[in-house]
């Protein structure tokens, strides 16, 4: 399974009904055929129906809802310590490389910490002896699906140490707020 960001649909995946500004969506993380999980979101109109069918489904993973808002993107000349942490998290969640995947989880913890993610899920693939946890962005909308790395305390002391000097040439600041 990749490493995965989602984002909440325009439509409802049943009606095709708009979900816009302002409107509740019940969004189902269930498991594929592939093996992946997938987000589905619907329209409070279908939502009953939805439920309905799908409940005590095993490859329905997890169920929350929210209300819909859309944000516009807009360019930030000095961005905010809880914004450098979006943007690196975004950045490092793509990467190849095994230290930038570490790097993710422990941005993500910081972006919990700072209430920007909530933590909704944790999924274990046992045949794969692997574990991930589900993000939800509380201002997009999105979702993120992050491998749990398994780190030990120590490790992401180091990590965080770490993290903290790469944010600052990455920003060429230093931060006032310390990254722990
Ligand atoms: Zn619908």
């Amino acid at each position: 399974m990749d490493w995965d960001i989602q984002s909440l649909s325009k439509v409802c995946v049943q009606c095709q009904h708009p979900l816009t500004e302002g409107n509740v969506f019940h969004c189902f993380l269930v498991l594929s055929s592939e093996g992946s999980l997938e987000r589905k979101d619907f329209c409070g109109g279908c939502y009953p129906q939805m439920k309905a069918s799908w409940e005590g489904r095993p490859d329905l993973y997890s169920y929350w809802e929210g209300r819909v808002q859309r944000v516009e993107e807009m360019p930030q000349p000095k961005p905010l310590p809880y914004e450098r942490f979006e943007i690196l998290l975004r950045k490092y969640m793509v990467s190849e490389s095994d230290r930038d995947r570490k790097f993710t989880y422990i941005l993500a913890l910081l972006l919990e910490r700072k209430k920007i993610f909530v933590h909704r899920e944790s999924v274990i693939r046992e045949a794969q002896d692997k574990s991930f946890l589900v993000y939800e962005h509380l201002e997009t909308g999105e979702t993120f699906i992050l491998e749990d790395p398994r780190l030990s305390l120590n490790q992401v002391e180091e990590l965080k140490s770490e993290l903290k000097d790469l944010m600052e040439q990455e920003f060429q600041t230093v931060l006032v707020e310390k990254a722990s």
